[in-house]
Protein backbone atom coordinates (compact mmCIF):
# COMPACT_ATOMS: atom_id res chain seq x y z
CA UNK A 1 0.00 0.00 0.00
CA UNK A 2 1.56 3.35 -0.83
CA UNK A 3 1.60 5.58 2.23
CA UNK A 4 1.41 9.46 1.74
CA UNK A 5 4.10 11.28 2.57
CA UNK A 6 3.42 12.75 6.21
CA UNK A 7 2.98 16.21 5.23
CA UNK A 8 0.17 14.84 3.02
CA UNK A 9 -1.79 13.68 6.23
CA UNK A 10 -4.21 15.92 7.38
CA UNK A 11 -4.68 14.95 10.90
CA UNK A 12 -6.45 16.88 14.55
CA UNK A 13 -8.61 16.26 17.16
CA UNK A 14 -11.82 18.06 18.88
CA UNK A 15 -10.40 20.75 20.54
CA UNK A 16 -11.99 23.38 22.51
CA UNK A 17 -13.43 27.02 21.65
CA UNK A 18 -13.72 28.82 24.90
CA UNK A 19 -12.80 31.92 27.45
CA UNK A 20 -11.47 35.00 25.98
CA UNK A 21 -9.19 33.55 23.30
CA UNK A 22 -11.94 31.62 21.54
CA UNK A 23 -11.40 30.43 17.75
CA UNK A 24 -7.93 31.39 18.03
CA UNK A 25 -7.40 29.34 21.19
CA UNK A 26 -8.90 26.59 19.59
CA UNK A 27 -6.03 26.95 16.81
CA UNK A 28 -3.24 27.26 19.23
CA UNK A 29 -4.44 24.46 21.03
CA UNK A 30 -4.52 22.09 17.88
CA UNK A 31 -0.92 23.19 17.13
CA UNK A 32 0.21 21.93 20.86
CA UNK A 33 -0.91 18.63 19.82
CA UNK A 34 0.97 18.85 16.28
CA UNK A 35 -2.22 18.84 14.11
CA UNK A 36 -2.56 20.70 11.12
CA UNK A 37 -6.45 20.56 11.12
CA UNK A 38 -8.94 20.32 14.37
CA UNK A 39 -12.41 20.22 14.90
CA UNK A 40 -14.20 23.12 17.42
CA UNK A 41 -18.56 23.05 18.25
CA UNK A 42 -19.27 26.30 18.07
CA UNK A 43 -20.40 26.27 22.10
CA UNK A 44 -21.22 23.96 24.25
CA UNK A 45 -22.62 20.56 22.57
CA UNK A 46 -25.36 20.31 25.10
CA UNK A 47 -27.04 23.70 24.73
CA UNK A 48 -28.05 26.07 22.05
CA UNK A 49 -26.13 29.46 23.76
CA UNK A 50 -23.94 30.81 21.48
CA UNK A 51 -21.71 34.00 21.60
CA UNK A 52 -22.08 36.44 18.36
CA UNK A 53 -19.39 35.63 15.55
CA UNK A 54 -17.79 39.15 16.36
CA UNK A 55 -16.44 37.60 19.84
CA UNK A 56 -14.92 34.55 18.35
CA UNK A 57 -11.52 35.67 16.85
CA UNK A 58 -11.90 34.69 13.92
CA UNK A 59 -9.31 37.20 11.81
CA UNK A 60 -6.67 36.19 14.45
CA UNK A 61 -7.32 32.73 14.15
CA UNK A 62 -7.32 32.55 10.57
CA UNK A 63 -4.23 34.45 10.68
CA UNK A 64 -2.17 32.11 13.26
CA UNK A 65 -3.70 28.88 10.89
CA UNK A 66 -2.27 30.43 8.02
CA UNK A 67 1.13 31.08 9.59
CA UNK A 68 1.10 27.22 10.68
CA UNK A 69 -0.08 26.31 6.51
CA UNK A 70 -3.30 24.62 8.18
CA UNK A 71 -5.80 25.47 5.89
CA UNK A 72 -8.23 23.20 7.16
CA UNK A 73 -11.10 22.72 10.11
CA UNK A 74 -14.57 21.41 10.89
CA UNK A 75 -17.22 22.13 12.43
CA UNK A 76 -19.69 19.51 14.47
CA UNK A 77 -23.34 20.85 15.46
CA UNK A 78 -24.39 20.33 19.06
CA UNK A 79 -26.31 16.99 20.49
CA UNK A 80 -29.46 18.84 20.97
CA UNK A 81 -30.51 19.10 17.68
CA UNK A 82 -32.85 16.47 15.92
CA UNK A 83 -33.76 16.90 12.73
CA UNK A 84 -35.40 13.37 13.11
CA UNK A 85 -37.56 14.43 15.62
CA UNK A 86 -41.55 13.55 13.82
CA UNK A 87 -42.84 13.45 17.43
CA UNK A 88 -42.01 17.11 19.02
CA UNK A 89 -42.36 19.04 16.04
CA UNK A 90 -41.23 22.00 18.51
CA UNK A 91 -37.78 20.45 18.99
CA UNK A 92 -38.02 19.80 14.88
CA UNK A 93 -38.30 23.62 14.29
CA UNK A 94 -35.89 24.64 16.93
CA UNK A 95 -33.29 22.29 15.19
CA UNK A 96 -33.82 24.17 12.19
CA UNK A 97 -33.70 27.20 13.66
CA UNK A 98 -30.34 26.52 15.09
CA UNK A 99 -28.89 25.08 11.44
CA UNK A 100 -29.79 27.56 10.22
CA UNK A 101 -27.64 29.97 12.21
CA UNK A 102 -24.96 27.23 13.02
CA UNK A 103 -24.74 26.97 8.80
CA UNK A 104 -23.54 30.94 8.78
CA UNK A 105 -21.41 30.93 11.54
CA UNK A 106 -19.16 27.74 9.84
CA UNK A 107 -19.03 29.93 6.91
CA UNK A 108 -17.84 33.13 8.18
CA UNK A 109 -15.49 31.29 10.65
CA UNK A 110 -13.97 29.81 7.67
CA UNK A 111 -15.24 26.15 7.09
CA UNK A 112 -17.10 24.04 4.34
CA UNK A 113 -18.04 21.54 6.62
CA UNK A 114 -20.48 21.02 9.29
CA UNK A 115 -21.00 17.75 11.19
CA UNK A 116 -24.49 16.72 11.78
CA UNK A 117 -26.07 13.47 13.72
CA UNK A 118 -28.35 12.64 11.33
CA UNK A 119 -31.15 12.46 13.92
CA UNK A 120 -33.11 10.00 15.89
CA UNK A 121 -36.82 9.06 15.25
CA UNK A 122 -37.74 8.82 19.22
CA UNK A 123 -40.14 6.16 18.70
CA UNK A 124 -42.20 7.22 15.33
CA UNK A 125 -40.22 4.38 13.56
CA UNK A 126 -36.88 4.93 11.03
CA UNK A 127 -39.14 5.72 8.07
CA UNK A 128 -40.85 8.34 9.93
CA UNK A 129 -37.24 9.81 11.01
CA UNK A 130 -35.83 9.64 7.96
CA UNK A 131 -38.70 11.59 6.06
CA UNK A 132 -38.39 14.03 9.10
CA UNK A 133 -34.57 14.21 8.54
CA UNK A 134 -35.09 15.05 4.60
CA UNK A 135 -37.37 17.58 5.15
CA UNK A 136 -35.20 19.33 7.01
CA UNK A 137 -32.00 19.07 4.96
CA UNK A 138 -34.47 20.40 2.40
CA UNK A 139 -35.31 23.27 4.54
CA UNK A 140 -31.99 24.10 5.90
CA UNK A 141 -29.95 23.54 2.15
CA UNK A 142 -32.46 25.63 0.25
CA UNK A 143 -30.74 28.99 1.59
CA UNK A 144 -27.43 29.05 -0.90
CA UNK A 145 -24.09 28.67 1.01
CA UNK A 146 -20.52 27.15 0.82
CA UNK A 147 -21.30 25.22 3.45
CA UNK A 148 -21.69 21.29 2.91
CA UNK A 149 -23.70 18.99 5.83
CA UNK A 150 -21.54 15.80 6.77
CA UNK A 151 -23.93 13.55 7.99
CA UNK A 152 -22.21 11.15 10.60
CA UNK A 153 -22.40 7.20 10.73
CA UNK A 154 -23.72 6.24 13.97
CA UNK A 155 -23.70 3.44 15.98
CA UNK A 156 -27.54 2.94 16.34
CA UNK A 157 -28.14 3.54 19.94
CA UNK A 158 -31.83 3.91 21.05
CA UNK A 159 -33.28 4.75 17.95
CA UNK A 160 -30.71 6.74 16.14
CA UNK A 161 -30.63 7.11 12.47
CA UNK A 162 -28.13 6.46 10.76
CA UNK A 163 -25.96 2.94 11.56
CA UNK A 164 -26.64 1.65 8.35
CA UNK A 165 -25.21 2.98 5.24
CA UNK A 166 -28.56 2.38 3.86
CA UNK A 167 -30.69 4.86 6.00
CA UNK A 168 -28.16 7.62 4.82
CA UNK A 169 -28.57 6.93 1.19
CA UNK A 170 -32.16 6.85 1.85
CA UNK A 171 -31.94 10.65 3.07
CA UNK A 172 -29.64 11.29 0.17
CA UNK A 173 -32.17 10.26 -1.98
CA UNK A 174 -34.93 12.52 -0.68
CA UNK A 175 -32.59 15.32 -0.54
CA UNK A 176 -32.98 18.35 -3.50
CA UNK A 177 -29.57 19.75 -2.86
CA UNK A 178 -27.91 16.36 -2.18
CA UNK A 179 -24.69 17.74 -3.94
CA UNK A 180 -24.08 19.70 -0.57
CA UNK A 181 -24.45 16.54 1.75
CA UNK A 182 -21.45 14.32 2.77
CA UNK A 183 -20.45 11.83 5.27
CA UNK A 184 -18.62 11.72 8.38
CA UNK A 185 -17.26 8.67 8.73
CA UNK A 186 -16.53 7.52 12.32
CA UNK A 187 -14.66 4.33 12.82
CA UNK A 188 -16.26 3.59 16.76
CA UNK A 189 -19.79 4.32 15.90
CA UNK A 190 -19.41 2.05 12.75
CA UNK A 191 -17.94 -0.88 14.26
CA UNK A 192 -20.28 -0.64 16.74
CA UNK A 193 -22.97 -0.34 14.07
CA UNK A 194 -21.69 -3.62 13.03
CA UNK A 195 -19.14 -3.25 10.19
CA UNK A 196 -15.95 -4.92 10.69
CA UNK A 197 -13.51 -2.64 9.80
CA UNK A 198 -11.27 -4.68 12.08
CA UNK A 199 -11.23 -8.00 9.77
CA UNK A 200 -12.65 -6.29 6.30
CA UNK A 201 -12.62 -2.95 5.92
CA UNK A 202 -12.00 -2.91 2.24
CA UNK A 203 -15.58 -4.51 2.32
CA UNK A 204 -17.06 -1.58 4.35
CA UNK A 205 -15.88 0.59 2.04
CA UNK A 206 -17.17 -0.89 -0.71
CA UNK A 207 -20.64 -0.95 0.86
CA UNK A 208 -20.55 3.16 1.39
CA UNK A 209 -18.98 3.03 -2.17
CA UNK A 210 -22.03 1.47 -3.72
CA UNK A 211 -24.46 2.81 -1.59
CA UNK A 212 -23.63 6.33 -1.38
CA UNK A 213 -19.99 6.70 -2.72
CA UNK A 214 -16.66 6.87 -1.43
CA UNK A 215 -16.02 10.22 -2.50
CA UNK A 216 -18.62 11.12 -0.20
CA UNK A 217 -16.39 11.05 3.07
CA UNK A 218 -15.27 15.02 3.47
CA UNK A 219 -14.51 14.03 7.46
CA UNK A 220 -13.26 10.93 9.38
CA UNK A 221 -13.34 10.76 12.81
CA UNK A 222 -10.68 8.11 14.07
CA UNK A 223 -11.38 6.38 17.65
CA UNK A 224 -11.39 3.13 19.36
CA UNK A 225 -13.67 1.30 20.89
CA UNK A 226 -14.83 0.03 24.49
CA UNK A 227 -17.15 -2.10 23.04
CA UNK A 228 -17.53 -5.04 20.20
CA UNK A 229 -18.53 -4.58 16.76
CA UNK A 230 -22.17 -4.78 16.57
CA UNK A 231 -22.83 -3.68 19.92
CA UNK A 232 -24.77 -0.16 19.27
CA UNK A 233 -22.86 1.66 22.35
CA UNK A 234 -20.98 4.67 20.77
CA UNK A 235 -18.49 4.40 23.99
CA UNK A 236 -14.67 6.04 22.33
CA UNK A 237 -11.29 4.52 23.71
CA UNK A 238 -8.17 5.50 23.27
CA UNK A 239 -6.55 4.37 20.08
CA UNK A 240 -5.00 0.90 20.47
CA UNK A 241 -6.71 0.71 23.57
CA UNK A 242 -9.85 -0.83 22.53
CA UNK A 243 -12.08 -3.35 20.54
CA UNK A 244 -10.53 -2.21 17.02
CA UNK A 245 -7.24 -1.74 17.81
CA UNK A 246 -4.01 0.45 16.38
CA UNK A 247 -3.52 -1.62 12.90
CA UNK A 248 -6.88 -1.47 11.97
CA UNK A 249 -7.14 2.74 12.39
CA UNK A 250 -3.82 3.10 11.40
CA UNK A 251 -4.13 1.47 7.81
CA UNK A 252 -7.73 4.07 7.44
CA UNK A 253 -5.94 6.78 8.39
CA UNK A 254 -3.48 6.20 5.69
CA UNK A 255 -6.22 4.70 3.12
CA UNK A 256 -4.65 6.04 -0.18
CA UNK A 257 -7.99 7.09 -1.34
CA UNK A 258 -8.62 9.45 1.19
CA UNK A 259 -5.22 11.12 2.19
CA UNK A 260 -6.97 14.70 1.31
CA UNK A 261 -9.73 13.75 3.94
CA UNK A 262 -9.19 15.26 7.17
CA UNK A 263 -9.31 12.78 10.18
CA UNK A 264 -10.29 14.09 13.64
CA UNK A 265 -10.00 12.44 16.63
CA UNK A 266 -12.15 12.21 19.61
CA UNK A 267 -10.73 9.92 21.93
CA UNK A 268 -11.58 10.78 25.09
CA UNK A 269 -9.16 12.19 27.90
CA UNK A 270 -7.13 10.49 30.35
CA UNK A 271 -6.29 10.86 33.88
CA UNK A 272 -2.98 12.60 35.23
CA UNK A 273 -0.96 9.91 36.82
CA UNK A 274 0.57 13.24 39.05
CA UNK A 275 -3.13 14.16 39.96
CA UNK A 276 -5.74 11.80 39.62
CA UNK A 277 -8.59 14.55 39.64
CA UNK A 278 -7.22 16.15 36.59
CA UNK A 279 -7.20 14.62 33.09
CA UNK A 280 -5.03 14.80 29.99
CA UNK A 281 -5.32 14.84 25.81
CA UNK A 282 -4.46 12.15 24.52
CA UNK A 283 -3.81 13.74 21.50
CA UNK A 284 -0.35 15.00 21.04
CA UNK A 285 1.01 11.57 20.98
CA UNK A 286 -2.07 9.71 19.54
CA UNK A 287 -1.13 12.00 16.10
CA UNK A 288 1.87 11.21 16.51
CA UNK A 289 1.46 7.51 16.61
CA UNK A 290 -0.95 7.52 13.68
CA UNK A 291 1.46 9.80 11.52
CA UNK A 292 4.21 7.33 11.96
CA UNK A 293 3.16 3.65 13.02
CA UNK A 294 5.93 4.01 15.80
CA UNK A 295 4.44 4.05 19.33
CA UNK A 296 6.17 7.32 21.19
CA UNK A 297 8.02 6.97 24.09
CA UNK A 298 6.17 7.05 27.78
CA UNK A 299 9.32 9.69 28.04
CA UNK A 300 8.25 11.94 25.54
CA UNK A 301 4.26 11.33 26.06
CA UNK A 302 3.72 10.65 29.61
CA UNK A 303 0.81 8.84 30.49
FE1 LIG B 1 -20.38 13.18 16.28
FE1 LIG C 1 -17.86 11.17 15.93
ZN1 LIG D 1 -19.50 8.80 19.28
Amino acid sequence: MKIPAREELLIGSHVSMSGREMMLGSVKEALSYGANTFMIYTGAPQNARRRPVEELHIEEARALMAQNHMERFVIHAPYIVNLGNALHREIYRQSIEFLARELERTQKMGSRILILHPGAHVGAGAAAGIESIAAGLNELLSTPSDVCIALETMAGKGSEIGCRFEELAAIYDKVRCADRLRICFDTCHVHDAGYDIVHDPERVLEDLDRLIGKEQIAVFHINDSKNPCGSHKDRHADIGEGCIGFEPLYRIVHHPDFTHVPKILETPWYPDPSDPKKSLPPYRREIAWLRTGTRPSATEYPS
